[in-house]
């Protein structure tokens, strides 16, 4: 389980991956841009590894920072010889992914040549396999799944990493998209949950491209062909993009928190546009929820959406009533509540002279520990507000995420250990209204069960 904090009071996604095979293609050109449109899903870190240059090697850079930061001459990648490429952004939910040897893609040398993986998810059994490995002799240089996963290839004794992957993956339990590559070949491949979003594009010119969301395929002028399926391989090489199921009975369960917050609102999951179902979640959360008011107005940046919905739906304008600073810089995680606390107080700012005198329903997308709505509040209402009306667009979290999403222990979860009203009083809100899962995945027009809502719900698809 994962216990970072972030001074957001979100919960954070965990990295981000691409990887493409194309002849005649600058894929280390194309995997940086394709990283740039999935920042938002981690960063600590950044890294592409690409070739096979001479030798048959596979040239790799990878460090800490921003893409920007970590390639900040993209168009020297241009230049770089290679017929595939994978990328990988980090998001570090602990002081060990700021480890430079925890940064991805992780590249290792085994019998059939060099082996370099990137991966985003979380392994549930990852200390068992790591033990009955160091057990055989295996030593282990990181602590990331990654390792763990080329350790197991390496032990297979198949010729081909395809076959390796296939004896491998059913016993890995978790949640986990992997994009790697032999140097030969670029494989992709989703949990048999399906936690993990993957999705798979054509290149313009010849050749495929697979990232963690749509909205990278766009930056790179890429054509979305579809998410692969939970438990799915695609293997891109030479002859073009193949398919093969891993696991026996697969079942679908990305995570519901892609659609309310992690996702980039220009990506689509499951053929659903992601700024669209926010909006959608938002006139839901209107009807559900209606409140007497002045005015709407969302935080900043991913709660946009649903506030315009919830002000389209309840004839109310649309006001602009938080400034967010975007040149703060990233939010490292925070050791004490405090630090927390004043994060919020330097990213956001009221616009005083739109609350001045009104009653504001402030829309956001989930409370995790109640810190930040108390803030916002507290803001608004010291900018003039008369009433602050929370509206949330997803349901109250009340359990820890076990598959890769940055969540704090449950005990720390407002909603945990306090009902609607109380978190009213205890952030200072007039009134509150959380958006219920089935308004949710009516939204999504999906059927229920093709979802993952373990930490609304509690009941979790995999055990931890
Ligand atoms: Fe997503 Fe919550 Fe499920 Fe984790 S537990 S995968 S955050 S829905």
């Amino acid at each position: 389980m994962h216990n970072g904090l972030t001074s957001e009071g979100k919960l954070r996604e965990a990295c981000g991956v691409c990887g493409g095979y194309a002849e005649d293609q600058p894929l280390a050109f194309l995997a940086c841009f394709a990283l740039y449109a999935l920042q938002h899903r981690g960063q600590e870190s950044a890294g592409i590894t690409a070739g096979p240059g001479e030798g048959r090697k596979l040239w790799i850079k990878r460090g800490l920072g921003l893409v920007s930061e970590v390639f900040p001459d993209s168009a020297d990648l241009k230049g770089i010889v290679c017929k595939l490429a994978v990328g990988h952004v980090r998001y570090s939910y602990g002081l060990d992914g700021r480890l430079p040897e925890n940064t991805q893609p992780l590249k290792l040398r085994y019998r059939h040549g060099e082996l370099a993986i990137a991966h985003n998810g979380h392994l549930l059994n990852s200390l068992e396999l790591r033990e009955e490995l160091e057990r055989q002799g295996a030593i282990f240089q990181t602590d990331t799944d990654s390792e763990l996963l080329a350790h197991m290839i390496a032990r297979q004794g198949s010729e081909n990493i395809e076959d390796a992957l296939a004896e491998v993956v059913p016993r890995l339990r978790g949640a986990f998209a992997f994009v790697l590559t032999d140097g030969r070949k670029v494989v992709g491949l989703r949990d048999g949950n399906g936690f993990r979003p993957l999705s798979l594009a054509s290149l313009e010119g010849g050749g495929y491209f697979l990232a963690s969301e749509t909205c990278a395929f766009d930056t790179i002028g890429a054509a979305f062909i579809r998410d692969l399926e939970p438990g799915e391989m695609v293997v891109l090489d030479e002859t073009g993009a193949h398919s093969r199921q891993l696991i026996d009975s697969p079942s679908a369960n990305l995570c519901v928190f892609e659609y309310i917050y992690f996702a980039r609102p220009d990506s689509n999951l499951q053929g659903r546009n992601v700024h669209l179902v926010r909006r959608e979640l938002g006139r839901r959360l209107a009807r559900e929820y209606p409140v007497r008011a002045d005015i709407v107005s969302g935080v900043p940046d991913s709660s946009i959406a649903a506030a315009s919905g919830f002000a389209e739906e309840a004839g109310l304008p649309y006001e602009m009533a938080l400034v967010k600073n975007r040149y703060i810089g990233r939010t490292f995680i925070k050791p004490t509540q405090k630090m927390r606390e004043e994060g919020v107080d330097i990213k956001l700012n009221a616009v005083q002279k739109i609350v001045e005198g009104k009653r504001v329903v402030l829309v956001d997308d989930s409370i995790v520990r109640g810190t930040t709505s108390l803030k916002l509040i507290r803001i608004m209402k010291r900018a003039g507000a008369t009433e602050v009306h929370l509206r949330i667009s997803s349901p109250p979290v009340i359990g820890s995420c076990y598959y890769g999403i940055d969540t704090p222990d449950k005990h720390d979860l407002i909603a945990y250990n306090n009902d609607p009203e109380q978190i009213a009083k205890m952030t200072g809100a007039d009134s509150i209204g959380f958006l219920s899962m089935d308004q949710v995945v009516a939204s999504l027009d999906l059927p229920q069960d093709v979802l993952c809502q373990a930490c609304f719900s509690g009941d979790y698809p995999v055990l931890p």
